[in-house]
């Protein structure tokens, strides 16, 4: 049997920011909750997808507009702003941040999220 072209194995996603196509795996999946912006592979409803490694595709996601779009909702300043710490907040930078942050997200519950 003579080989095929390659087909892309599994599902593909489009970045929301770059629009590049990638394996999910190279994804997080973004999920409009009712009132906040929730990192899920799994949760319920629609969902973007952003490079899991490029900070860039996140920035680039919120100067498009490009998350109401995708999760057919309006989404609040806010809601990008947490949705943000939630992706990129590492270690490092969060002492400085901590306090506006708390400030912030007076009202939205505290949440780990691993992986
Ligand atoms: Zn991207």
């Amino acid at each position: 049997m003579p080989d095929r072209e390659p087909a892309p194995r599994g599902p593909i996603r489009t970045c929301v920011g770059c629009r590049r196509r990638r394996s999910p795996d190279e994804l997080v999946r973004i999920v409009a909750a009712a009132t906040t912006l929730v990192i899920g592979r799994n949760a319920a409803g629609r969902g973007a997808w952003l490079c899991r490694d490029d900070p860039g595709c996140f920035a680039l996601a919120v100067r498009r507009r490009a998350f109401p779009r995708a999760l057919r909702r309006p989404v609040a300043d806010a809601e990008v702003e947490v949705l943000g710490r939630l992706l990129f907040a590492p270690a490092e930078q969060d002492v400085r941040d901590y306090g506006a942050a708390c400030a912030a997200d007076a009202g939205a519950r505290h949440q780990t999220m691993k992986g």
